[in-house]
């Protein structure tokens, strides 16, 4: 599984790196924009294109294709998982400012080829203070269990499994208020840290957290900087995660539905008070959950 990541970052860095496509019919490229305004959106096919893409279309956002059933379909010259009925799913990275080939062959012969830039994103500047000290700069002690946790979190993401279950859209998984957003710049107890890939929902503790759609529950543990973690895989690379929990209701292997309560709020891991942080992410591309809901965000407690 370790090629996945050189996998994909080949795949972005040499869009026209076409592979195992033989077209019978005329390639367009019709939707790459000369700036981001002017880029596809959401459910835009200016095209004849025979495939659709939609989603947020930003910068750090889960897009998701219709394509005919049948369909070859490939990012940047590398295949994508296809459903039966010719769902697909892909992620637009964080900082990404080259457009994405999504290149279909269809199943009578002929395809087309489309790109998309993603609308750029400004990401703020959050000064987080009062963090335990150990969570911000950990004890050499605990370094090869951080970096444990963090491989295991790395591998459980670029499970490629066939199930469809992101195709439904997201809930919102908790009450509360949105003390932190995707992509933020973070300064920690004074120290700059990682962006800030997640959104935060603060909530009084104990508050239930639901799963957001169904899915494969990949992971569920104690870990040091994430706290109560728990991984939900949502089929074709697209899964979500759930940190600082107090308590967490279900087990690796276990199936979930959507609204089926999977844990509660806690302040555990790196955390200043009781929050969920609400994590998406296409393998290893770094996802705003929050532009793949499909309710409006809660009202806090
Ligand atoms: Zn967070």
């Amino acid at each position: 599984m370790r090629t996945r990541r050189g996998v994909l970052l080949a795949g972005l860095l040499a869009p026209t790196a076409l592979r195992g496509f033989a077209f019978a019919g005329p390639v367009e490229s019709a939707a790459t924009g000369t700036s981001p305004a002017g880029a596809a959106r959401a459910g835009e096919d200016v095209a004849s294109a025979r495939f659709t893409v939609t989603g947020s279309m930003e910068q750090g956002s889960l897009a998701v294709g219709t394509a005919p059933p049948g369909s070859l379909v490939s990012l940047d010259g590398r295949p994508l998982s296809v459903t039966p009925d010719g769902r697909f799913a892909f992620g637009f990275g964080p900082d990404q400012i080259t457009p994405s080939l999504v290149t279909v062959r269809y199943p009578d012969a002929g395809g087309d080829s489309r790109s998309y830039l993603p609308v750029a994103r400004q990401y703020e500047e959050q000064r987080v203070n009062g963090l335990p000290q150990n969570t911000v700069t950990p004890p050499p002690e605990v370094r090869a269990r951080i970096a444990h946790e963090a491989e295991t979190i790395y591998l459980a993401r670029l499970y490629d499994s066939p199930g469809s279950d992101f195709l439904s859209g997201f809930d919102w998984p908790a009450p509360g208020i949105e003390s932190g957003v995707f992509g933020s710049r973070r300064i920690d107890n004074g120290v700059a840290m990682s962006p800030h890939w997640g959104v935060d929902m603060a909530a009084p503790a104990g508050t239930p957290i639901c799963a957001p759609a169904d899915g494969l529950v990949r992971i569920c543990d104690d870990y040091y900087l994430d706290g109560g973690f728990t991984l939900i895989d949502h089929g074709q690379g697209v899964s979500t995660s759930y940190l600082h929990q107090s308590a967490r209701l279900v087990k690796a292997g276990d199936h979930v539905r959507r609204g089926q309560m999977i844990g509660r709020i806690g302040a555990t891991g790196r955390a200043t008070g009781p929050h969920l942080h609400w994590a998406m992410n296409w393998f290893e591309v770094r996802l705003d959950p929050s532009r793949s809901t499909r309710t409006a965000k809660p009202e806090p407690l």
